[in-house]
């Protein structure tokens, strides 16, 4: 891109070449680097396009002190280089300077300005201004931008309407804390900052808006995380007159576009399974299918083979790793070892290799009978050269065994293998409630608007937890992408829930009133779905510190440390709030 209209520059840092030799040009931007050969100097100039040599020599700089990031303007002609750079695009040429004017001179920085730089994550945030000089953020902050234009251009075709909804609302349960803001003007009154647009999205479809789109801040008063911020971006849609599997086919659709666009990765269709069945065969509803071992329960077989080792058992369940049958023992050892020193606290586990030569060896055998064994590697599909383990006890183990299986992942050195792949998977049939010991009452496992499954409605009073939700969640590797379900549209069947979810008739009228309120003019069926932004865009990346792909992140304890924030308010202002 030329700028010869502008005084400061007729060209960027990272556009001249070859074919501009001889050119008199004008550049602006800051000092990178700066070598002083004593007859002649070198300086890196950088701008938000890349990167260009300068050269003048001894006679030519005056008194003008120059240091790292000092802004400069010069004018030069276009040389060809002596010794090329081929690993920038104006790596061929340099500007023999004529003029050189600082524009603004700068305090030494903190850490190196360049793509690998020395500063700790600590430095990088405080002077985020300096980091988001360096190419890895700036980009990660252009793709930000690529995937945005992307995202709003496939909704906006399919017919998607982008509309914004307020942020200052009141406190809707969503399953986290909201930050609340005191209102002046109502005194002793707050607003809440959203979680999610959930309601007004509902009240759009209510409005009879057909499909919606918004790529809103949330907020979320929860603790930070590498993949977790406590004011983060979310791709909020919602349909009218939908279905789950329409939603899990659009928005399949959706992503794989996204992927495509902007990595050129053509994904597989998604597979889907129910959260009973990810729980079962994964220990966890967010199992990272890049691995394909999964558990599978053995409690019938062995009970009907009547095996006296495990007859006493709650639960016995096997997980079969292709092809490492020559894992060494020691390695297993170290394994096992870990699980029983960790919080997992899985003891009960022996492990079987089926050799490729289909003979067998297992600390197992002599306590166990070989055609038994042998019922385990047939049962668990195991081929010759896989390794088994066999886990038995209680009931409760079951959650833990997610860990265990990433842990063997790890061990097994399979991760890196993997890392480029992408494995999506919806999980469905949440649970619509699920028992909160703490407060003694029942919490919804998505958020009280979802819609239970039809089917399972008359259990809701004898037995909650066994109703099913018709909700969804988006799973890549491992990350929780998107969630959403197919919300509740009938007045009767929302006032019961909340009631379930231990609300008052007053506080459900206090709280929800306007939900209920609008229920009574002919609300249509609908339902949608939320994506992380950041974490879609880290995940597209390879990465899982979102941090990287915001523009001005908060740390891991809600700090911005740049600006400070939080800081106290002066007695005046809250004086002003209480007056
Ligand atoms: N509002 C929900 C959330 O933020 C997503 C949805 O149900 O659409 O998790």
């Amino acid at each position: 891109m030329s700028l010869s209209q502008s005084s400061y520059r007729t060209h960027n840092c990272g556009e001249l070449c070859k074919k501009d030799i001889g050119k008199k040009v004008v550049l602006s931007g800051w000092i990178q680097k700066l070598r002083n050969l004593g007859s002649i100097t070198f300086i890196d100039i950088r701008d938000y396009f890349g990167i260009t040599q300068l050269i003048f020599s001894k006679k030519f700089k005056k008194n003008i002190e120059l240091g790292k990031e000092f802004l400069i303007k010069v004018n030069g002609k276009v040389v060809e280089r002596v010794s090329k750079n081929s690993k920038i695009p104006t790596g061929e040429i340099e500007v023999l300077l004529s003029r050189i004017e600082v524009l603004n001179s700068s305090i030494s920085p903190p850490f190196f300005i360049e793509d690998k730089t020395d500063g700790d994550e600590k430095s990088r945030m405080k002077y985020r201004y300096l980091d988001i000089r360096r190419n890895p953020i700036k980009n990660n902050l252009k793709l930000r931008h690529n995937i945005s234009i992307e995202i709003r251009n496939f909704l906006s075709k399919n017919g998607f309407l982008e509309i914004e909804t307020p942020m200052l609302i009141n406190h809707t349960p969503e399953g986290a804390r909201s930050f609340v803001v005191p209102s002046r003007i109502h005194s002793g009154k707050f607003y809440s900052l959203p979680q999610s647009p959930q309601l007004f999205k509902q009240l759009l479809m209510i409005g009879g808006i057909d499909k919606y789109f918004q790529i809103v801040k949330c907020f979320r008063d929860e603790d930070a995380r590498s993949d977790r911020q406590i004011e983060f971006t979310q791709i909020d849609c919602e349909m009218v007159f939908v279905n789950v599997n329409d939603v899990l086919i659009f928005f399949e659709k959706f992503i794989k576009y996204i992927f495509k666009k902007i990595k050129n990765i053509q994904l597989e269709p998604f597979t889907k399974i129910t959260y009973s069945d990810a729980i079962k065969m994964y220990g966890t509803d967010k199992p990272d299918l890049r691995f394909e071992i999964k558990f599978l329960e053995l409690n019938d077989l062995v009970q009907e083979r009547g095996i006296e080792f495990f007859k006493k058992k709650e639960l016995t369940i096997g997980i079969t790793i292709p092809k490492c049958s020559s894992y060494p023992c020691e390695k297993i050892h170290s394994i096992i070892e870990w699980m029983k020193q960790t919080k997992i606290g899985i003891k009960d586990i022996f492990w079987l290799k089926y050799f490729p030569d289909k003979t067998l060896f297992s600390p197992m055998s002599n306590f166990m009978k070989k055609e038994d064994l042998i019922m385990f590697i047939k049962h668990l599909k195991a081929n010759p050269g896989d390794l088994l383990f066999i886990f038995y006890g209680k009931e409760k183990m079951r959650n833990q065994l997610s860990q265990f299986r990433m842990k063997l992942i790890n061990f097994l050195k399979k991760l890196k293998e993997n890392i480029k792949i992408f494995k999506p998977l919806w999980v469905t049939d949440f649970p619509l409630l699920e028992w909160n010991n703490k407060i003694k009452r029942y919490k919804p496992f998505h958020h009280p608007f979802t819609n239970p499954k039809e089917e399972d409605l008359h259990l809701i009073k004898k037995n909650p937890e066994n109703v099913r939700s018709q909700s969804y969640d988006l799973i890549i590797n491992g990350v929780e992408i998107g969630g959403g379900s197919i919300r509740i549209h009938n007045k009767s069947i929302q006032n019961l829930i909340l009631k379930h979810l231990g609300f008052s008739v007053k506080e459900i009228q206090s709280k929800f009133g306007f939900l209920i309120r609008a229920f009574e003019y002919g609300v249509p069926p609908h339902g949608g779905i939320a994506f992380g932004f950041d974490r879609l865009i880290a995940l597209l990346e390879g990465k899982k510190n979102i941090k990287e792909f915001i523009a001005f992140p908060k740390n891991n304890s809600g700090k911005d440390l740049m600006i400070d924030a939080p800081s106290f308010l002066e007695k005046k202002k809250l004086n002003e709030l209480y007056s």
